[in-house]
């Protein structure tokens, strides 16, 4: 499937609610889906490994990439600053990948004005007694950090009127099996499907 078209997918969510463990899932199951890797000025955390969670970079180094334009979209959350890299972006959709961004909703509506045929995915946790209590067994924030992510919560769920998907993260099967469903639809579209399976809409005489 070489020739299948990229799509691009945002996900955003509150942090707990499951998101990064629900794409890395999503990519294990279907080669055809990949993410970017962004750009922190945020200290790794726990087993992060640079390159691979984030590019973790300095304060001025971010203020040199946003002078060269090189995000797509960048913003500040929790204290610290994280953008998208147009280049990586650009190519990968290019190459015919589906592209899953695992960004804040201010990227998130960022790209929305960039590339008005992003699907946005919104993931919710399926109450606060759970989402804090996720953040405490990750056990990777100090209580401090934790209360600036609840409190950032809030406001972060506010905007998932915004979105087109709205998925519950209760039972994590259940979540992933409709994160699958939402790309397998996306795929479907007739866009998507012409310039996929292009031999096929041109031995009907569609284009
Ligand atoms: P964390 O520090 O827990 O890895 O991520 C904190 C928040 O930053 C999450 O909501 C995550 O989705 C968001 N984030 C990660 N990368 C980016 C990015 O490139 N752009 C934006 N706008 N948000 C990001």
């Amino acid at each position: 499937m070489k020739h299948y078209p990229g799509n691009l997918f945002v996900v955003a969510a509150p942090s707990g609610a499951g998101k990064s463990s629900l794409v890395k899932a999503l990519m294990e199951l279907d080669s055809q889906v990949t993410h970017s890797v962004s750009h922190t000025t945020r200290k790794p955390r726990g087993q992060e490994v640079h390159g691979r969670e984030y590019f973790f970079i300095t304060d001025s180094e971010f203020d040199r990439l946003i002078k060269q334009d090189a995000f797509l979209e960048w913003a500040h959350v929790h204290g610290h600053r994280y953008g998208t890299s147009k280049e990586t972006i650009e190519s990968k959709i290019t190459d015919g990948h589906d592209v899953v961004l695992e960004i804040d909703f201010q990227g998130a509506l960022q790209i929305k004005r960039v590339f008005p045929g992003v699907v946005m995915i919104f993931i919710l946790p399926p109450s606060w007694e759970e989402l804090k209590s996720r953040l405490e067994r990750r056990g990777e924030d100090s209580p401090g950090v934790i209360q600036l992510r609840l409190q950032n919560a809030a406001d972060e769920m506010a905007q998932a009127s915004q979105f087109d998907f709205v998925i519950i993260n209760e039972v994590f099967e259940r979540a992933l099996f409709d994160l699958k469903a939402v790309v397998h639809a996306q795929r479907l579209k007739y866009a998507s499907q012409s310039r996929a399976r292009a031999e096929i809409f041109h031995a009907l005489n569609l284009n």
